[in-house]
């Protein structure tokens, strides 16, 4: 059976929620603080959770390098809602903010924003138990 799992921070509380992307229209809710975990836009992640977020996340994941100063981010920003909102549940949609978290992006050797960089869905085998990190390219 197919699984689409997305592991993903509650934009409220910042607890960490594994979410079920096959079951988006029963409307997640974050276990901690109840509020509802909208998938259709993208969402922050930061260097405390992007390990966690991207290794148990079994769709394709774009992640947006951004800053509130970079006007071509904002020129971006309505593209990226746009296919969080088409893509709800096949893909997950990140946001990283490169002035708060300067590790992610020393990572990725990240020099110029806005940078996209997308990895591919893994294989989900409920056999292996182990994780492993996604392959990452970058656009
Ligand atoms: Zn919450």
């Amino acid at each position: 059976m197919e699984t689409r799992k997305a592991t993903v921070a509650c934009p409220f509380c910042q607890t960490l929620n594994r979410v079920d992307l096959t079951r988006l229209e029963q409307h997640p809710k974050c276990g901690n603080c109840g509020k509802p975990i909208l998938l259709d836009r993208p969402l922050a992640v930061a260097d405390a959770n992007f390990e966690q977020v991207t290794t148990d996340t079994t769709v394709p994941v774009v992640v947006d390098f951004y800053a509130d100063w970079c006007g071509p981010c904002k020129m971006m920003a309505p593209l990226l809602d746009d296919v969080a909102h088409r893509r709800a549940g096949q893909m997950l949609v990140l946001k990283l903010d490169t002035d708060q978290n300067p590790a992610t992006q020393q990572r990725f050797d990240v020099r110029g924003i806005p940078t996209l960089i997308v990895a591919a869905a893994k294989k989900s085998r409920v056999a292996s138990a182990r994780s492993r990190p996604p392959s990452w390219k970058r656009f």
